[in-house]
């Protein structure tokens, strides 16, 4: 497509006029390669403006992205046109060697409610432009909004085609529920008992150091379709387990390591992940760990609560894993998103005057049993809020007493599509959920895994389930949600074609699912 045709330029002409603090062969060793490779993005986005991010990396999966060690300045601009005739706003911003040469810039001044494009400069060369919207204002009368939820991207997996026609469904706004990258590769999968090789391969060995997981996302970026779906819109990025290892929570990784080395790969994770998201200054590394949670508003629409389900959680119970009751489930201690956040929480939502009030947040909230065929008693998922009833029902009573009529959950992790009911006390339905899919993670899939039956009449909170690999489309109007399920038959070869698998569909007040 037309917005991804680099524009490469032949540079020496440029590079006269470029203001760098660079010695003339520091400049040719930067200008040897296209230095916006790893495309652009924006994010975070408010009614005054939103974060417009890049990083310079002209060779991408060299150390430091090929970048000398020194601060490089960046020229940025956004546009009220996409052909950059209205410039509203331009600036200069530093790229450091401290930051892999990212740059985070927050635009202000900006009108709400409207489209921007903006772009990057450096000597001759332009970046792609970026798209981004501000939010409406917080008093305004909101009628609509569309955004996209994705998110799992494994890269081995599977194709990002799912991201291009993300781009082209053109939302509002994306929320990413996390897994951006993955910390471990494989070699095979098994299919039918046969050994199966991956799409395409990581570069490197598992991630440990900050060079490590830099590279890794390099890697990711490179990809076209992912870059086409943050030029498409702005996003609203978390991380979950892989952006450092698989179901680490807290301090606590899954093998048993002591918590100061862990910590050590942690904060590693954690500064890369900065470094490559269009997040604010507020989620810049501190102590190692990166600040993600945070609100945004709709005007009176909508108001959504971005949540951390990993940094602030007691250990899952029992080894983890999916398995049977056991007691330390039920520990009155045990602690999803910890009490400062909780707290934060309710305080949002007790004094929210929206509309929608939402939970994007990572790992499946509605009670489910996993089993697919004669287990005896009922199995749970130990890494989602299945493995911590405790602060989960206090979670739910509080909504319950607060009568909202209007919480949406939005989930990520599962690599499954489901639509489903959360009941309170009285048996009333206190929330909906919606589970994401995958866009890329755990391959082709199918549209329903063996042992459907048996889970979806176990299940009766639960409407739908799908495992194939997309994303969702939410349209948001001051009375109705309506949830697309958009999944592709396969995403090992190119071009694979999007279809809406279900829409499901719910009204403010009664919170009942149906199939629209
Ligand atoms: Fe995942
Ligand atoms: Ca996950």
């Amino acid at each position: 497509m037309s917005l991804l045709t680099l524009r490469r330029r032949e540079l020496i002409a440029g590079l006269a006029a470029a203001p760098l603090i660079l010695s003339r062969s520091v400049r040719a060793q930067i200008f040897a390669d296209f230095p916006f490779s790893l495309g652009v993005a924006s994010g975070d986005p408010a009614p005054d403006g939103f974060v417009i991010w890049t990083r310079l990396a002209p060779q991408p999966m060299e150390p430091h992205g090929g970048m000398p060690m020194a601060p490089v300045p960046v020229q940025w601009e956004v546009s009220s046109d996409s052909g950059f005739k209205a410039i509203v706003q331009k600036g200069e911003a530093i790229a450091r060697p401290e930051l892999a040469h990212s740059v985070h810039v927050e635009v202000e001044g900006l009108l709400p409610d409207r489209q921007y494009w903006y772009r990057f400069k450096l000597g001759g060369e332009i970046s792609l432009w970026g798209r981004a919207r501000t939010l409406p204002a917080a008093r305004a009368t909101v009628g609509k909004t569309r955004f996209a939820v994705v998110g799992c991207q494994h890269y081995e997996a599977g194709l990002y085609t799912g991201y291009h026609h993300l781009a082209v469904d053109a939302p509002d706004w994306v929320f990413h529920y996390g897994d951006y990258i993955y910390e471990y590769h494989y070699d095979f999968t098994l299919e039918g008992g046969l050994p199966v090789k991956p799409v395409r391969a990581y570069s490197g060995r598992e991630p440990f150091s900050l060079d490590d997981y830099r590279v890794r996302y390099a890697q990711t970026k490179l990809d076209p379709d992912l870059q086409a779906a943050h030029v498409a819109a702005a996003w609203f990025t978390s991380y979950d387990d892989h952006e450092v290892q698989n179901n680490w929570v807290g301090d606590l990784d899954q093998n048993g390591t002591p918590p100061e080395p862990f910590l050590l790969r942690r904060t590693a994770a954690m500064q890369a992940f900065y470094e490559h998201m269009p997040v604010r200054k507020r989620s810049f590394p501190r102590n190692g760990t990166v600040d993600i949670v945070r609100r945004a508003q709709w005007g009176d629409l909508l108001t959504a609560n971005f949540l951390d389900t990993r940094l602030y959680r007691t250990e899952q119970p029992c080894g983890d894993g999916f398995k049977p009751d056991c007691p330390a489930r039920q520990d009155a201690k045990a602690e999803v998103i910890g009490r400062a956040q909780e707290k934060w929480l309710f305080d949002g939502l007790s004094g929210s005057k929206a509309r929608w009030n939402v939970l994007a947040q990572q790992i499946m909230m509605m009670p489910m049993d996993r089993r697919l065929g004669d287990e005896p008693a009922p199995v749970f998922n130990l890494d989602s809020w299945n493995g911590y009833p405790k602060p989960r029902q206090r979670l739910f009573d509080r909504l319950e007493d607060m009568k909202l009529g209007n919480v949406v959950v939005l989930t990520g992790d599962e690599h499954q599509n489901y639509a489903g009911e959360i009941k309170g006390r009285s048996g009333k339905t206190i929330a909906a959920e919606f589970v994401g899919t995958s866009v890329s993670s755990s391959g082709d899939g199918q549209d329903r895994r063996s042992g459907y039956d048996r889970m979806m009449a176990l299940n009766p909170n639960i409407k739908f389930n799908n495992a194939q690999r997309g994303y969702l489309i939410c349209d948001v109007t001051p009375d109705r949600w309506q949830t697309q399920f958009r999944v592709m038959d396969q995403i090992g070869t190119p071009g694979a074609p999007i279809k809406t698998r279900a829409t499901w569909g719910l009204e403010r007040g009664r919170l009942e699912l149906a199939e629209a």
